[in-house]
């Protein structure tokens, strides 16, 4: 049977990265990869060699079948952290349940259970969200100030503050979290109510974000 390795890959630091994972990098065919330039600095760190090619959000179903259907053991690698978490690596299990192929999850980091990890507030359900929307935030906000569990999102650096600022009198009760450029040379944790958060992520608003709202 074809084999297909979903492959988690470091949200920053090289160095978190499973033994497997490497293994496993070492012995597929052919290594699809959201963006090739971002894995293979990877791959160069850890001296692999593997083809790659890239698939991205807007690669037809009919590029993702053609490529799996060249190769009996492939891997996956999105940009950073667990394939399918907010980025398209779900697109390509799916397509190879359907040629029938065996999937195997190769787990490792993701930027949301890290900063859930570290958040300090209950954690033992919670609502992830993806990342927050360009339109449409209110209904978010609402879902967030209703949600009897902690929530998270993901954020970029072009928003976080216009998100924090919008989101102020949804939850002006609440704790907030958030985990900038995690496991990074520049890692930052922000603790306090939104607008102790605010005050503190105003000048560096540069990075990765994930922003947790304690329930
Ligand atoms: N699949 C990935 C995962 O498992 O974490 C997430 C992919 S999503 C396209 C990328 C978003 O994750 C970033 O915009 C940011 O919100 C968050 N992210 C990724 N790396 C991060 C880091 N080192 N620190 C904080 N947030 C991070």
């Amino acid at each position: 049977m074809k084999e297909l390795y979903i492959i988690a890959t470091p949200i920053g630091n090289l160095k978190d990265i499973t033994l497997r994972a490497l293994d496993v990098l070492k012995e597929v065919d052919l290594l699809l990869c959201e963006d090739t330039r971002v894995t293979q600095k990877l791959l160069n760190h850890y001296e692999i060699k593997v083809k790659t090619v890239s698939l991205h959000q807007h690669s037809t179903d009919s590029k993702i079948k053609s490529l799996l259907e060249q190769y009996d053991k492939i891997g996956y690698a999105s940009d950073a952290g667990t394939p399918g978490i907010s980025d398209p690596g779900g697109k390509v299990a799916e397509i190879a349940y359907d040629l029938d192929f065996e999937v195997f999850t190769i787990p490792g980091p993701s930027a949301i259970t890290s900063a859930i990890s570290i958040c300090g507030f209950p954690t033992d359900k919670f609502l992830f969200l993806g990342f927050m929307p360009h339109k449409g935030k209110t209904k978010i906000f609402n879902q967030i100030k209703e949600s009897p569990y902690t929530a998270c999102f993901y954020e970029s650096p072009h928003r976080i503050m216009k998100t924090l600022v919008a989101m102020k009198d949804f939850v002006a009760d609440r704790q907030i979290m958030i985990g900038r450029e995690l496991t990074k040379k520049f890692e930052s944790v922000y603790r306090g109510t939104i607008d102790e958060v605010i005050e503190q992520v105003e000048d560096k608003q540069k990075g990765e974000f994930v922003v947790i709202v304690s329930k």
